[in-house]
């Protein structure tokens, strides 16, 4: 048996571990120091927002956001339902209520009709504006921003923009991470570059991004003793994991082009393939990093569905994954309101991940291709 091709796995570029030792040869093996200090300056230029904070994880920044713009118990946060959890766990901890909105077709994002919808209902049932937009950007692929940030605009709901994903992404040429009042990125093990686990708190608001590095050290009051007149986090980016990330971001645009180019070459290995679809770019202002790629296997013209696929890709250790279940389908999730199309439901039930990582091998291209020809031959 050949050896398991993943999903997508960290691809070092070579310079982490030299930032990693200078951490180590000048004891720097703290929540803070050059490399932290490095790595934000690092996202701030790379994606043109003027303020960014290290922190342990894109799970722990949303969260901060949310304190940052003032969400507590009982207040309403609308997010994509077609998400990974951890955008939408961090309202839940603020006691907060996640308001769902499904997708449209084009890029399998947030759909910005039925977010108009779903705010004048909002407004009808509860007479009071949701607090704040969780706007996603899945798999890379960019959101209609245009069309979402007007609706947001004219109710006035702050956006925090979940770029977890979407790091190297960009739409009309601005980098995906610049759009949200306050945005997110993550570097977990899987996303398009990684520090073991690790994420970042971005915003050109200066006074919040301050604010969030106190509360992601523990609240603590400017004294010589510990003193705190607010809760506290531990949720900093430790100095070694920044030395990661500094290396990372030298090779990020490369990883980038890699991804594109794995997405065009299976555009081009399964163009023949009936009722078998991609998520693509709608039109030239989206750019999207391909982070995984991903297709809808249609079960009515398709040779084979997408279970047959999944499980012939498995059999020849080759991991592949349906794709990310609708957060109002999620037992935990499916008592709070939802706004629902389908579309997120149907992509679920259809949809796969394909083996998308920077640094799969052509040997690897070629088994992958072997095994997807056998399954529509
Ligand atoms: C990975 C991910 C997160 C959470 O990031 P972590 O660093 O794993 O906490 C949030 N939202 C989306 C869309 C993600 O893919």
């Amino acid at each position: 048996m050949n050896p398991k091709i993943y999903l997508s796995s960290p691809h070092m570029g070579g310079q982490e571990s030299e930032f990693v030792s200078e951490a180590f040869n000048n004891n720097w093996i703290a929540p803070l120091g050059p490399n932290v200090d490095g790595f934000e300056k690092d996202l701030q230029v790379y994606s043109g927002v003027a303020h960014a904070a290290a922190l342990s994880s894109g799970t722990a920044a949303i969260h901060l956001a949310l304190i940052i713009l003032g969400v507590n118990r009982g207040d309403e946060v609308l997010v994509s339902s077609f998400t990974f959890s951890g955008s939408i766990n961090p309202i839940v901890y603020q006691g907060a209520i996640p308001v769902m909105v499904d997708s449209e077709n084009d890029t399998w994002n947030i759909d910005p009709e039925l977010l108009e919808e779903a705010i004048l209902d909002r407004i009808s049932k509860t007479g009071k504006l949701p607090k704040a937009l969780i706007l996603v950007h899945l798999y890379g692929m960019p959101a209609k921003l245009n069309e979402i940030i007007a609706v947001c605009k004219k109710y006035e709901v702050p956006i925090i923009e979940d770029a977890a994903e979407a790091l190297g992404s960009s739409y009309n040429g601005k980098k995906l991470g610049s759009f949200g009042d306050l945005s997110i990125y993550s570097f977990n093990g899987n996303k398009i570059i990684t520090t073991s686990g690790g994420g970042a708190l971005l915003s050109n608001n200066e006074v919040w991004v301050t604010k969030s590095r106190f509360l992601a050290t523990q609240a603590r009051d400017s004294a010589p003793h510990y003193q705190h007149s607010e809760i506290g986090y531990n949720y900093r980016m430790s100095n070694i994991v920044a030395g990661i990330g500094r290396g990372q971001m030298l090779v990020l645009d490369e990883w980038v082009s890699k991804r594109r180019a794995i997405n065009k070459w299976y555009h081009k290995k399964l163009a023949k393939v009936d009722g078998l679809s991609f998520l693509t770019e709608p039109d030239n202002r989206y750019f999207s990093n391909f982070w995984l790629t991903t297709i809808e296997v249609d079960p009515n013209t398709c040779s084979a569905d997408r279970e047959t696929i999944r499980l012939a890709l498995q059999k020849a250790n080759i991991e592949s994954r349906p794709l990310w279940k609708p957060m109002h389908l999620q037992p935990v999730f499916s008592k709070y309101p939802s706004y629902v199309s389908g579309v997120a439901q149907r992509l679920f039930e259809q949809g796969l991940c394909l083996p998308s990582g920077s640094n799969m091998t052509d040997e690897e291209r070629s088994h992958i291709q072997d095994v997807l020809s056998d399954v529509f031959s």
